[in-house]
């Protein structure tokens, strides 16, 4: 099997090749039980694309526009080494023979961040025995997905950290099909190139051919394929002769895979600390928005379990600075930005919620953009003004209960009800800011900051009464309330 030329992809037309996504004008649909599988699964295919097609600005252009034919994929096969990125090979580099090589069960890899004895080790899904084995083909997501989630920390001695951090964000450019949205994260070369800053001699193999060895990985050595693929673990995946149905795509394979074997690479990326404090330097993944700060660059990610992505939907989009730090949007909506007049689409946020060494949650989050991402950023950035300018006069409405003076309770107690009120209507905003931005294109940047601000405040208004009401025969407390009130009131 091939992942340039094979059908491994799960869709729900069955399995198809890259191939047949990018040439065909079919709408396929990916299946896969997961939902960040089928984030890893976009990412991993959009930078297969970018290995296949190499294209310029313009090209990429002309891709998004006409499409490309069956003839035109294969002669750009013809210029590549398309035996790399055979299955048997591809993404796994081999440990030395004297290395443990430790063997895990495949459900490890499930939750993209493997982990140690915390009890969230397994925390995507309920129970471990709902994915224990999974079939040859999706072997390739799982371990793409490792690759770009893990964080050694998480495990002390025996974890090494990939090139884009543990937990990092990505953000992709979701367009009106599979095949558009494909080609538009797949990364312009002139233009990467004009951004990454990389040497002109980096190494563009991938590192099942040409492995790291210990020490510091400068980025500016790593070419951009190289990159896109990084690894951080020698792999191997134990295939058996065994029947079975897979557990993330739900096909029925004669093929089974339950085992990964797996080494770790003994250097450092400039995503930890070690390689930030040798000048490794930040590699610039193109799905990752960066936060700069003195100390270094850090990949965006998510911040603990109540955290939504709406907040941070601005920086995502713009940028962000204080006076600390600069959050930069990821070079795939940069380049998406520079192209004229591209097709409309949207934005997807995802990611896990890694603690530690556990998994917390997921995130998963689509926003409508306007067609124009470069002119008509406001429109966005008002509605999350607005959310935020709500989140803050609720803030403010409870503060009063914090008085020593007028109410005096202990401050756990008023501090728990104030976490629990901001937390549901951060949660609820998210909700509420995902479907006023459907809108996004047909309507004006003032009706939308109108309709955000209406829906917000009663969302704000409708939990303080709540706790109003809740305590309405605690006198200090109901009257600090009454007090706060002006705060969500005020214009
Ligand atoms: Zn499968």
């Amino acid at each position: 099997m091939n992942l340039l030329n094979d059908d491994f992809i799960s869709t729900t037309d069955g399995k198809v090749s890259l191939k047949t996504i990018l040439t065909s004008d079919q709408n396929y649909q990916l299946q896969y039980y997961f939902d960040e599988v089928q984030l890893a699964m976009l990412q991993l295919l959009s930078s297969l694309t970018t290995v296949v097609l190499q294209p310029t600005k313009k090209e990429l252009k002309g891709y998004l526009n006409q499409g490309l034919s069956i003839d035109h994929y294969d002669q750009c096969l013809a210029k590549i080494e398309v035996s790399w990125f055979d299955a048997d090979c591809f993404m796994q580099s081999k440990p030395l023979e004297s290395a443990k090589f430790p063997e895990a069960p495949i459900t490890k890899l499930l939750s993209g961040v493997e982990c140690g004895t915390s009890p969230y080790a397994i925390g995507l899904f309920s129970e471990m025995d709902k994915a224990e084995v999974i079939c040859p083909d999706c072997i390739h997501g799982l371990n793409y997905n490792l690759h770009m989630n893990i964080k050694g920390e998480c495990f002390g001695p025996t974890g090494a950290t990939g090139i884009r951090g543990g937990g990092a964000i990505s953000t992709l450019i979701a367009g009106q099909s599979l095949k558009q949205t494909l080609l538009s994260n797949t990364i312009a070369i002139d233009f990467f190139q004009d951004k990454a800053q990389l040497n002109d001699n980096a190494d563009n193999s991938p590192m099942w051919i040409t492995p790291q060895g210990s020490g510091v990985y400068q980025a500016q050595k790593i070419g951009l394929i190289r990159g896109l693929f990084a690894l951080a673990y020698h792999i191997d995946f134990s295939i058996q002769d065994e029947p079975c149905v897979c557990d993330v795509c739900g096909c029925e394979s004669a093929q089974s895979v339950t085992t990964f074997n797996r080494e770790k690479y003994t250097g450092h990326y400039g995503s930890t600390k070690n390689g930030r404090d040798a000048q490794a330097g930040w590699w610039l993944h193109p799905y990752t928005p960066i936060t700069v700060k003195e100390e270094g660059i850090f990949a965006v990610c998510a911040r603990d379990q109540h955290w939504q992505s709406w907040q941070e939907l601005s920086s995502y989009i713009v940028g962000k600075s204080t006076d600390k730090a600069t959050v930069e949007p990821a070079y795939i909506v940069k380049q998406y930005q520079e192209m004229k007049n591209p097709p409309q689409t949207n934005l997807l946020v995802g990611g896990n919620i890694a603690d530690q060494g556990s998994v917390i949650g997921r995130v998963y989050d689509l926003y409508s953009m306007p067609s124009s991402l470069s002119r008509q950023t406001t429109k966005i950035t008002q509605v999350i003004d607005v959310g935020l300018n709500q989140k803050e006069r609720l803030s403010k409405a409870l503060n009063k209960m914090f008085s020593k003076k007028d109410v005096g309770y202990d401050k756990n107690f008023v501090g728990g009800i104030k976490e629990n009120a901001m937390q549901r209507f951060t949660s609820n905003a998210q909700q509420i800011i995902q479907g006023v931005l459907l809108d996004v294109e047909c309507k004006e940047a003032i009706e939308l900051r109108e309709s955000a601000a209406q829906a917000l405040a009663y969302e704000a208004k409708r939990i303080f009464s709540g706790i109003q009401d809740k305590y309405q025969h605690d006198l200090p407390l109901f009257k600090s309330l009454v007090k706060g009130e002006l705060a969500l009131r005020k214009k």
